[in-house]
């Protein structure tokens, strides 16, 4: 797609020649005849970039380039002419990413045209290598959910919401029942299909603002923030029982179960204590017999 750029000039007869050549050299052109013009376009559409000229009636060039540069993500080019009624320091201060003279050769337009287009696909690319990096470091390979390591950052998070408006958040942390033997049974290959339906089956029950986690090999972690540990109950039954009524298919009528254990964050808990209460909790529930829930509140009495 052509970039999409918009010329901001009172004076007609320029504002139509820069036009009349972008048009020609395949970009989308647009045109307004005042900054505020510009500036109701702007709300409506997102421009690449936007060439002004600096000296017009009403808001002046290097106000609009302020306001641009505070609002969107457009770069902009003001036109100028030699006079010495701003500095180029101005004019760079209040966000102008380059300069044409007047009168304006087309050249000259071009040229800067592709440089600022060419330094705007950069940092895009850029901006979105970074973006992608920050995802992979608090993603699990397999399952893609969050990893552990997010897990940590984020109920330490919490744990700062707690201290500043004392609102409560629980945790879950679930094992797959018997999952050796899966592994031995169907190969480990099957295991990992098992762990990512299994991370599948979670995130489907979970409401939207909560998050989930690997743990690490078959655990898994879910953050409930806003939540007592009664409700964190009911959202791991939810879990449990989705898990537990499919039936994975591809191999005869084996079934999947977790344990899960569930704890509310207490006042005193370090991140520490709270993630071994919600793991005491979970081994109680395998020592019950695996496929359900048990939970421990922070005085560590197990019901
Ligand atoms: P329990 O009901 O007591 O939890 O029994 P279990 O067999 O699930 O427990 P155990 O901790 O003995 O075994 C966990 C198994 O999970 C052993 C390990 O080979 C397997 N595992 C860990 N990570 C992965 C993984 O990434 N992929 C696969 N396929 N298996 C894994
Ligand atoms: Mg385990
Ligand atoms: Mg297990």
């Amino acid at each position: 797609m052509s970039a999409k750029i918009l010329i901001v000039d009172d004076d007609p007869a320029v504002r139509d020649s820069i036009y009349e050549f972008l048009s020609i050299m395949d970009y989308q052109a647009f045109s307004a005849s005042s900054a505020e013009e510009a500036m109701a376009f702007l709300r409506d559409k997102h421009m690449d970039v936007i060439i002004t000229d600096i000296i017009m009636s009403g808001m002046d060039g290097l106000e609009l380039s302020s306001y641009i540069k505070n609002h969107y993500d457009s770069d902009v080019i003001v036109i100028t002419g030699y006079t010495g009624d701003y500095t180029y320091e101005e004019a760079v201060n209040k966000g102008a990413d380059d300069f044409i003279f007047k009168p304006i050769k087309f050249e000259e337009l071009q040229l800067r045209l592709k440089r600022v287009l060419r330094e705007r696909h950069l940092t895009q690319e850029r901006t979105m290598i970074l973006e992608q990096l920050k995802e992979l470091a608090i993603t699990d390979d397999l399952t893609k959910l969050f990893n552990t390591r997010h897990f940590y950052n984020q109920i330490e998070q919490e744990i700062n919401r707690y201290r500043r408006y004392k609102r409560p958040f629980s945790i879950l942390l679930l094992d797959v029942d018997h999952f050796k033997h899966f592994n031995d049974t169907y190969g480990h290959l099957e295991g990992d299909r098992i762990l990512r339906r299994v991370a599948r089956m979670i995130t489907s029950c979970m409401r939207t603002m909560d998050t989930a986690y690997r743990y690490g090999g078959e655990e898994f972690t879910v953050l409930l923030p806003e939540t007592t540990c009664e409700d964190a109950i009911t959202v791991a039954e939810r879990i449990k029982d989705n898990i537990n009524s499919e039936t994975l298919d591809y191999i005869d009528d084996t079934q999947v179960t977790v344990s899960i254990g569930a704890t509310e964050y207490s006042e005193t808990d370090s991140i520490s204590d709270l993630v071994k209460r919600a793991d005491h909790a979970m081994y109680i529930a395998k020592k019950r017999g695996r496929n359900r829930i048990a939970h421990l509140l922070p005085e560590r009495s197990a019901v």
